[in-house]
C-alpha cells in the first residue's frame, strides 16, 4: 500500500523511520514509490506461527500473522491434546491455540485473516499479497504447516462432505454418522484418535490399515486394540468409495493387499486419516523444498532466501508434533529477530 505524497531522495537510504514504522522507497520509471514494510510477517496461525508471533511480539516487532485457509491450524480439528507440556488432564486442541493466540496479542500481534494468494521472495521487502492486498515486509516466517493428505480416488473427491471427511473432531457428531457403521483409513495416531473418538458415535468403527501392525505410538495402539467398538481390518486398502450414484457413503471396497482379494464394508461415513501434505505450494520454485515438498531449513529455521524463515509442520516431516512446532516457532523467531537487528 503506497501513500500519496511526494518524497525527494537526496542518498542512497532505501529505508526510511517515520513515527516508529518503517517505510521503503522503491525506484521506478521516473518515480519514486513510498511504502509501508513490516518487520515481520508470519504465514499462517497454528501452533508454529503463533508461537513466532509471541516472541517477535515480545521483541517489540509488532508481527502481523496472517491466519491462512485454517485459523489456528490442524491443532484446532484435535480433541484432547494429551503430550503438550503444561496441561496434566490434556487441553482441547482448539483451546490451546486459542490461548496461544491471546498470549500473542496481549504482547502486540496483529492477526489478519485471509488467504494469501501469492509471495516474491526474489527481492527485499517481500511481497505478499492477501486477498488482493500487499504486503512489503523485511522478512517473513513461513508456518503453513501441513494438509491432510487425500487417498486419490475419484469416488472420494465426489463424495467430500457427503460421508467423507478428513476430521473426526469437526465432523463426527454429525446425524448421518449417528449409530451407522464408520470406516477410518490409516494406523497412524490420526487414525487412531479418529477412531477413538468416533466410538462416541458410530454403531461399529472399522480401521482399515495397509499394513498389519499400526504406526502409532503404543499408548494410542493399546487404546485402540482395546477397545471392543474399533475393528482392525489389516493389510487392506479402499480402493473405491460407494455410491457415487447415490451421492452418499454406503460403503467402501477394500482389497486386501496379501491375498487380492476384494470385499465391501458397510458404512454411513469414512474418515481418512493417512498424514499429511505440507502446504508449501506457494513457495515452490522460490525457495528450496525437498522431494516430498517440505521447505528445507538451514543453519537453524533459515531457508534458502536471507529473511525468510520456516517452522513447524511445512518444514519438519519427522516430529510433527505440536510441542515440536511450538519450538521451531520460537528458533524461528529467534533467528528473525538476529536477522533483523543485522540489517
Ligand atoms: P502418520 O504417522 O504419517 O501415519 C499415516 C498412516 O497412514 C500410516 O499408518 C500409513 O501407513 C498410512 N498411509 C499413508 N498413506 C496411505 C495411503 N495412501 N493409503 C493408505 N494408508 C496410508 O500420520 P498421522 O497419523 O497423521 O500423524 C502425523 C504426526 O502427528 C505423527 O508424528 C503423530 O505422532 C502426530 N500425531 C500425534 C497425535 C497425538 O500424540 N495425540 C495425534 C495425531 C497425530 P504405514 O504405517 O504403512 O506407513
Amino acid at each position: 500500500m503506497y501513500g500519496n505524497f511526494v518524497l525527494t531522495i537526496k542518498s542512497d537510504f532505501h529505508r526510511i523511520f517515520v513515527s516508529g514504522k518503517i517505510y521503503f522507497l522503491e525506484k521506478g520509471i521516473g518515480a519514486v514509490k513510498l511504502g509501508y514494510m513490516e518487520k515481520i510477517t508470519i504465514i499462517g496461525s497454528g501452533c508454529a506461527g503463533l508461537t513466532a508471533a509471541i516472541y517477535t511480539a515480545r521483541a517489540g516487532l509488532n508481527p502481523l500473522v496472517l491466519t491462512g485457509m485454517m485459523p489456528g491450524g490442524l491443532l484446532t480439528t484435535t480433541g484432547i491434546v494429551e503430550n503438550f507440556p503444561g496441561f496434566p488432564v490434556g487441553i482441547d486442541g482448539f483451546e490451546l491455540v486459542n490461548r496461544m493466540q491471546q498470549q500473542a496479542e496481549r504482547f502486540g500481534a496483529r492477526i489478519k485473516m485471509g488467504v494469501v494468494e501469492s509471495v516474491n521472495l526474489a527481492k527485499t521487502p517481500f511481497s505478499i499479497i492477501v486477498e488482493g492486498e500487499e504486503i512489503n515486509s523485511q522478512s517473513i516466517i513461513i508456518a503453513s504447516g501441513a494438509s491432510h493428505k487425500r487417498l486419490g480416488l475419484e469416488s472420494e473427491k465426489l463424495l467430500e462432505k457427503k460421508g467423507v471427511t478428513y476430521c473426526a473432531t469437526c465432523d463426527g457428531a454429525l446425524p448421518i454418522f449417528r449409530n451407522q457403521p464408520l470406516v477410518v483409513v490409516g494406523g497412524g495416531d490420526s487414525a487412531c484418535e479418529e477412531a477413538l473418538f468416533l466410538t462416541r458415535f458410530g454403531s461399529v468403527v472399522y480401521l482399515v490399515h495397509r499394513r498389519d501392525k499400526l504406526r502409532a505410538s503404543k499408548i494410542m495402539a493399546e487404546r485402540v486394540l482395546s477397545n471392543s467398538k474399533i475393528k482392525p481390518i489389516w493389510n487392506s486398502v479402499v480402493v473405491d468409495i460407494l455410491d457415487v450414484t447415490k451421492d452418499k457413503v454406503t460403503g467402501v471396497k477394500i482389497k486386501n493387499v496379501k491375498t487380492e482379494s476384494i470385499s465391501v464394508v458397510d458404512c454411513a461415513g469414512v474418515f481418512v486419516a493417512i498424514g499429511h501434505v505440507p502446504n508449501t505450494s506457494l513457495f515452490a520454485g522460490q525457495i528450496e523444498l525437498n522431494d516430498a515438498g517440505y521447505i528445507v531449513q538451514k543453519n537453524g529455521t533459515m531457508t534458502s532466501v536471507p529473511g525468510v524463515f520456516a517452522a513447524g509442520d511445512c518444514c519438519d516431516y519427522r516430529y510433527r508434533q505440536a510441542i515440536t512446532a511450538a519450538g521451531q516457532g520460537c528458533s524461528a523467531a529467534i533467528d528473525a529477530e538476529r536477522y533483523l537487528s543485522e540489517l
